[in-house]
């Protein structure tokens, strides 16, 4: 579980890019987090991950208190838009980079990879470096990467954004079966409202860093709270 009490965030010290947050996500759940550009999604986003400083408020991992603990300590796996991988690393050692931090064995790391890219369909690209794969390869390995960490709570950031769109299509069904399959819970950021729509649980509408709407998909589409909502949302006026 993880949950935001009256959390805000002001990068400069005057402006809130981020106002009274309240949202409790529940284990297993997967959650989006959508608004347009610039509305706070990645800031949030960063500060669950603990790579943002809050401001002001609570935010709560499991039973604790996580306001001041490093990411390290969080137990959760992130995914970024760029992918970020090692470029002179193979699709392997990719994989299992932030397991070699953990006191896990050798032979544990190997076990989980070949688990992590058998999900993936990455078997035989194992030996392959980044710039050998396409890029919905690419985006397979940066998911790998997350899994293999066992991590109970995942953090993506619109993580296929640079995909087409019938690969995005695609992966976001195989997100979506991989996050069921191993009953993670997610919390997923996008600007696109039909990724948002085809994927939550539950969905959070976040707009100049107020939250708009929280709800299951078809809950706000039939019943927006407000214009913006409607209009972001493209309810039937
Ligand atoms: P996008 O969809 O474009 O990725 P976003 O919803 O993820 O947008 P954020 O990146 O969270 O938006 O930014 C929210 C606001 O905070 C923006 O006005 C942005 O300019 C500002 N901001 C983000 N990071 C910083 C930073 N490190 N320092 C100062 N201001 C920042
Ligand atoms: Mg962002």
């Amino acid at each position: 579980r993880v949950e935001l009490k009256d959390v805000s965030k002001s990068y400069d010290g005057k402006t809130k890019v981020i106002k009274e947050i309240n949202v409790d996500i529940n284990q297993g759940e997967f959650f989006v987090l959508v608004g347009p550009s610039g509305c706070g999604k990645s800031t949030m986003l960063r500060m669950i991950a603990g790579l943002e400083e809050v401001s002001n408020g609570s935010l709560y991992i499991g039973e604790e208190l996580a306001n001041k603990l490093a990411p390290s300590q969080r137990n959760l796996s992130m995914v970024f838009q760029n992918y970020a991988l090692y470029p002179h690393l193979s699709v392997q050692q990719n994989i299992t980079f932030g397991l070699h931090t953990k006191k896990i064995s050798k032979q544990e790391q190997k076990k989980r990879c070949l688990e992590a890219a058998e999900m993936l369909g990455l078997s035989e690209l194992l030996s392959r470096k980044p710039r050998q794969l396409s890029g919905g390869q690419r985006q397979r390995v940066a998911l790998a990467r997350a899994i293999v960490t066992h991590a109970p709570i995942c953090l993506m950031d619109e993580p296929l954004s640079n995909l087409d769109a019938k690969l995005r299509a695609k992966m976001r069904s195989e997100i979506r079966q991989i996050q069921r399959k191993l009953g993670i819970t997610m919390i997923y950021v996008t600007h696109d409202q039909t990724e948002a729509m085809t994927m939550a649980d539950r969905m959070m509408i976040l707009h100049n860093g107020e939250v708009q709407q929280i709800g299951k998909p078809l809950e706000i589409y039939n019943q927006p709270v407000n214009t913006f909502v409607a209009s972001f949302i493209g309810s039937p006026p």
